[in-house]
């Protein structure tokens, strides 16, 4: 793995060279698919997942099978922060959810390697509370703010973690993520398309405007962006 391919995620991108050096040789660039597990709940985590494109999710698995996404996990940070929290178990499912690749690090190389690479701590520190804080609001949002919103602010996150690139969606997905039945997403999906946010055909989702699709959401995506950026730096 080059350095060049390890600073598209921006947690590895903290690292000095020095630093990267200790786990250069134990990362691996893997693809990932839609829908594709990674960790199921109760699992012992073996990698660690540094994404340099796509987007996975961590989702809330219930009693009944059904399932809501309580975040996501793009190029700007890692899956696996229980074990950096020295806890070896997921609490919630992860799986692929907007195809790209990662860079998988072993669970024993990154414990072992950690005490030398001070930057990656004090990184991993940060995003820990960068990711409690999206957690928060997503809460608070799911209680509180409509569908059409909350379906704007993903898809503005989601088109951040695509560089602003297309991206491919079924709303059979997005109305599980967004924890809300199908034909809800689907009436949101079509007015953000009447209002000339976004074009959606085939599972193909492109952001049209971008500021459209902002006024469309809620306040959640902004509040959890200054978050992000003030805590990250
Ligand atoms: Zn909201």
């Amino acid at each position: 793995v080059t350095p060049e391919t390890a600073q598209r995620n921006r947690i590895l991108a903290h690292l000095p060279a020095e630093q990267f050096e200790h786990i250069r040789p134990h990362l691996e660039l893997v693809g990932f698919a839609a829908g594709e597990p990674l960790v199921e709940p109760g699992e012992r985590f073996e990698q660690l997942y540094f994404p340099v494109s796509g987007m996975i999710s961590m989702v809330a698995v219930l009693k009944d099978g059904g399932g809501i996404e309580a975040a996501t996990v793009g190029y700007e940070g890692m899956e696996g922060i229980n074990v950096f929290l020295g806890v070896s178990r997921s609490w919630s499912r992860l799986m692929g959810q907007v195809p790209g690749d990662f860079l998988r690090l072993p669970v024993a190389d990154f414990e072992r390697e950690l005490p030398a690479m001070p930057a990656l701590r004090a990184a991993l520190l940060r995003y820990t509370a960068a990711m409690l804080a999206t957690i928060g609001q997503t809460a608070a949002c799911n209680r509180a703010h409509e569908i059409r919103q909350r379906a704007a602010r993903w898809l503005l996150m989601t088109d951040d973690r695509m560089r602003r690139g297309p991206f491919t969606l079924t709303q059979e997905f997005l109305a599980q993520m967004l924890g809300v039945g199908r034909p809800g997403v689907s009436l949101a999906a079509r007015a953000l398309q009447q209002a000339g946010a976004i074009s959606y055909s085939r599972g193909h989702v492109r952001v049209i405007d971008r500021g459209v699709l902002e006024e469309q959401s809620c306040e959640c995506y902004a509040t959890v962006n200054a978050e992000f950026e003030a805590v990250m730096g």
